[in-house]
């Protein structure tokens, strides 16, 4: 989709700080993250909502939201956990409408600085960001799973 923003990303003609890429899917930072690490995870192929996205595809989307969770516990941004989100549809909040899955790490007594990130959502070191979580999927990976 030409005016998609993702799709753009996809294509290379937007920016964006990416953290994982394989022939289906790409997964890249939020340009206005709530936490640091907040990635976004997108099937390459177009799709608006939910409604319109391959079944498998949504499966496997998750699986890689899930590997990457994983991986940034593994990080050393030291995530204790995440919040995996998805927003289906404007009536949910969906602002951008292309498919895409939160990974929001999250740390035991964040509350305040997640709190603080909703209302900013300033992003700050982009690259040494993404670059340790791709560290963290690295370690994830060598664990064999
Ligand atoms: P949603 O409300 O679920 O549609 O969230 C859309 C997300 O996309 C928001 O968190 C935005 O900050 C993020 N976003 C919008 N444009 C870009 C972009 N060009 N690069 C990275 N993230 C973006
Ligand atoms: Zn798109």
């Amino acid at each position: 989709m030409s005016s998609c923003i993702f799709c753009q990303i996809v294509r290379g003609e937007a920016p964006a700080t990416r953290v994982y890429e394989d022939d289906d899917f790409l997964a890249f930072l939020d340009i206005r993250p709530i936490t640091r690490g907040h990635t976004l995870v997108i099937p390459k192929q177009h799709s608006t909502e939910l409604e319109d996205l391959d079944r498998d595809a949504g499966a496997r989307l998750f699986r890689l939201g899930h590997h990457l969770a994983l991986a940034m516990r593994r990080s050393d941004l030291a995530a204790d956990g995440a919040n995996l989100a998805l927003n289906d549809g404007t009536a949910a909040f969906q602002t951008v409408g292309h498919v895409h899955l939160h990974v929001v790490p999250r740390q035991h007594g964040d509350k305040l600085r997640f709190a603080t990130g909703l209302v900013l959502r300033r992003s700050k070191d982009a690259e040494a960001t993404a670059a340790a979580i791709r560290t963290g999927l690295r370690k994830f990976e060598s664990e064999g799973s």
